[in-house]
């Protein structure tokens, strides 16, 4: 069990977050028309054209997409590129309340919702894009984790002399790993995290792909949000000195590919 006692770690927003996010933008705005957009905070905008709010406003919000942690919601051929940074965050108020507190962009809508984009720490970022596919090719996306297959598994282990916490975590493969899905897949198949992509079997790569992305689905269904895991995962045993779950062992830290690394050294050895 999560123990109080054990020191706050910030999360910031992984795929499963901002698919969260994503669902809610869609169950309160699907197919609403955009009356106004407004930049609370002028550095959100400072590098669009002065007068980006007109490619928007007076479109209805007709779908999104995310690939990885990016989110896009199209407005009639133009799409919103929402970055959630390490604080971002969408929340709706009706349009004569005051909007939460951080709120940098508002964006008004026919049916009565402001959607509010919060964002404490200020590293997130908003853009206009055209194509979300140039925007994918540009950043060199791999194919989103939820809809990665057995194919891609292998292909993202094979010959790989790296350790398996930087190959999850490369956005070229396969998008949307981060850095706590990755060391809770590798702890739930007992995978040291410094063992190399080269000496996993195709079975165990396709069984490691399969478990991070249960994993993701797990915590959507959850409506994870931002280091509120369910009590099982490891992830809330994640913490330097902390006890493993299954054998009250210490959690060791290690980084690996610039990375904070958690695993428990007697569930998941270096050599399988
Ligand atoms: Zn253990």
């Amino acid at each position: 069990m999560f123990s109080g006692s054990l020191k706050k770690v910030l999360y910031m927003p992984e795929l499963p977050e901002v698919e969260v996010m994503r669902r809610r933008i869609e169950s309160h705005v699907l197919n609403t028309r955009l009356q106004t957009i407004e930049a609370v905070d002028g550095r959100l905008v400072s590098k669009l054209p002065t007068n980006w709010p007109k490619l928007l406003e007076g479109n209805a919000f007709s779908s999104s997409q995310r690939v990885g942690k990016y989110l896009f919601l199209n407005f009639d051929k133009t799409w919103l590129h929402l970055h959630f940074g390490m604080t971002g965050s969408v929340s709706f108020v009706s349009k004569d309340e005051t909007p939460p507190p951080y709120t940098r962009l508002k964006l008004a809508f026919d049916n009565g919702l402001m959607m509010c984009f919060t964002d404490p720490r200020t590293f997130g970022k908003m853009d206009i894009v055209n194509r979300v596919e140039a925007f994918v090719a540009n950043k060199r996306l791999g194919v989103d984790l939820l809809e990665a297959s057995d194919e891609d598994a292998i292909r993202m282990f094979a010959n790989r002399k790296i350790s398996l916490k930087a190959i999850l975590l490369r956005q070229k493969d396969v998008a949307g790993i981060g850095n706590w899905l990755a060391d809770e897949a590798l702890y739930r198949l007992k995978l040291n995290p410094t063992i190399r992509g080269i000496d996993l079997t195709p079975e165990v790569a396709i069984a490691l792909l399969n478990e991070t992305k249960s994993i993701a689905e797990e915590a959507i269904q959850a409506d994870t949000h931002y280091g509120e895991f369910p009590n099982h995962f490891f992830v809330n045993h994640r913490v330097e000195d902390g006890d493993c779950p299954c054998t009250k062992d210490t959690i060791k830290k290690i980084t690996l590919a610039g990375r904070s690394t958690y695993y428990c050294p007697t569930c998941q050895p270096q050599t399988k």
